[in-house]
C-alpha cells in the first residue's frame, strides 16, 4: 500500500509515519513529489490494520497497491525516473543512445567503435566481455581482458559503459569496470543475479526475456529495487512469436504499456528484436516515436567478420545517418538526442 501525505505535512509528520511503518515491521520508499509525499510499504502487508496508521499527523489517505509490483509501480513514484549516469542523464527529456559491438573482440575494435559511435553522438559505449552464447563452441568473450579494453575506451571517449554480467559471483569483477551493469534476456529471471545487482550500487539495464511478459520483466525489476538498487532501466529486445522472417519480434505495445505502468526509462533494443541490420534503423525510429527514453544498437566497424552478431550490426556511417534521422523522430515528440 502507500500512505499519500497531506500537502500541508511536515517533515516531522513523514519521519513519524516512515518510523511507524518501519516499527510494524516493513521498509518505507519515499516518494517526494512536487505537491505532497508519498510513503510506499514494502512487505508482506496483507494483515496490517490501517487504522493508526490513518490517524496519524499529516496522514492524507491510504491507498492500496493492487499490482504484483510495487516499487517499479507509477503508483508508488507518479514521476519519471531520472538518473545521472557518470556524466550523461537517463530518464529526462535526452535519449539515451548507447552503441558498440555486441562483444569486445579486440582492444582496437573497441576503441576505434567507440571513437566513431562517440563522434556520431552516441551517450554511452556497449559492448559484451562475457556473452551469453547459445552454443558452448561459439565465441564466450574475452573476460577481464575484455574489461580492460572498455575501460580505455571510455578514458579516451568519455563514454560511460554498458556490459552484461552474466552469474553473481561476476558482478565485484564486473562492477570494477562498468558505468552500467547489463543483464541479458537469458538471465531476466536468474534471481540470485537480480539480487547481487540489486546490492551492486551501479545502474542496471534489464533485458527483457525473450519469452517473458511485460509483468514477469516488471517483477524482475522489483527485485532489484527490493535490495535498494533504483537505477533499474528496462530494455525491450524482442520477443519470441511465430514470426521467422525477423530474429525477434519487436514488441512495440511494451514501449507505451511500459510508460504507463512504471517510471522507470524504458530502452528498446533494435537490433536484437531484428535481427538484420536494414531493419534496426525502422525499429529505432518507431520506437523512439513510440516514447522510449533510449536504444542500444549493435554497431561493428567490419560486420561481416564480428565474432557475433555481425547480421544485426550497423557500420559506424549507417549508425551516423541513423542519429541523423532520430534527431528528427525526437524533436517530433518533444525529445532531444
Ligand atoms: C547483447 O546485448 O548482446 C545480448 C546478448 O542481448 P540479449 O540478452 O537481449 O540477447
Ligand atoms: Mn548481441
Amino acid at each position: 500500500m502507500i500512505i499519500v501525505m497531506k500537502m500541508a505535512a511536515t517533515e516531522e509528520d513523514v519521519q513519524g509515519v516512515v518510523q511507524r511503518v518501519q516499527e510494524m515491521g516493513f521498509r518505507a520508499h519515499l516518494s517526494q513529489g512536487e505537491e505532497r509525499t508519498i510513503i510506499g510499504v514494502i512487505g508482506d502487508e496483507r494483515p496490517v490494520d490501517q487504522d493508526p496508521l490513518l490517524r496519524m499527523h499529516g496522514v492524507e489517505r491510504i491507498v492500496p497497491i493492487l499490482r504484483p509490483f510495487k516499487l517499479a509501480s507509477r503508483d508508488f513514484q507518479p514521476a519519471d525516473s531520472v538518473f545521472r549516469l557518470n556524466g550523461h542523464t537517463a530518464g529526462g527529456t535526452q535519449l539515451t543512445v548507447i552503441a558498440g559491438p555486441c562483444a569486445v573482440e579486440s582492444r582496437e575494435q573497441i576503441i576505434e567503435t567507440a571513437q566513431l559511435v562517440k563522434e556520431a553522438g552516441a551517450h554511452m559505449l556497449r559492448g559484451g566481455a562475457y556473452k551469453p552464447r547459445t552454443s558452448p563452441y561459439s565465441f564466450q568473450g574475452l573476460g577481464e581482458e575484455g574489461l580492460r579494453y572498455l575501460a580505455e575506451a571510455r578514458e579516451r571517449t568519455g563514454l560511460p559503459i554498458v556490459t552484461e554480467v552474466m552469474a553473481p559471483d561476476q558482478v565485484a569483477l564486473v562492477g570494477q569496470y562498468a558505468d552500467v551493469l547489463q543483464i541479458g534476456t537469458r538471465n531476466m529471471q536468474n534471481y540470485a543475479l537480480l539480487h547481487a545487482v540489486g546490492e551492486a550500487g551501479l545502474p542496471v539495464l534489464l533485458k527483457r526475456g525473450m519469452m517473458s511478459t511485460i509483468e514477469e520483466l516488471l517483477m524482475s525489476a522489483e527485485y532489484i529495487l527490493s535490495h535498494g538498487n533504483r537505477r533499474v532501466m528496462l530494455c525491450e529486445r524482442g520477443i519470441r512469436t511465430f514470426e521467422t522472417y525477423t530474429r525477434n519480434t519487436l514488441d512495440i505495445n511494451a514501449v507505451p504499456v511500459l510508460k504507463e505502468l512504471t517510471h522507470l526509462p524504458v530502452i528498446v533494443d533494435p537490433s536484437h528484436a531484428t535481427g538484420k541490420w536494414s531493419l534496426v534503423s525502422a525499429a529505432a525510429r518507431a520506437a523512439v516515436a513510440a516514447g522510449a527514453d533510449g536504444l542500444i544498437i549493435e554497431v561493428h566497424p567490419n560486420p561481416e567478420r564480428a565474432m557475433s552478431d555481425g547480421a544485426q550490426s550497423l557500420r559506424p556511417a549507417r549508425f551516423a545517418e541513423l542519429m541523423t534521422h532520430l534527431r528528427r523522430v525526437a524533436e517530433a515528440v518533444g525529445r532531444t538526442l
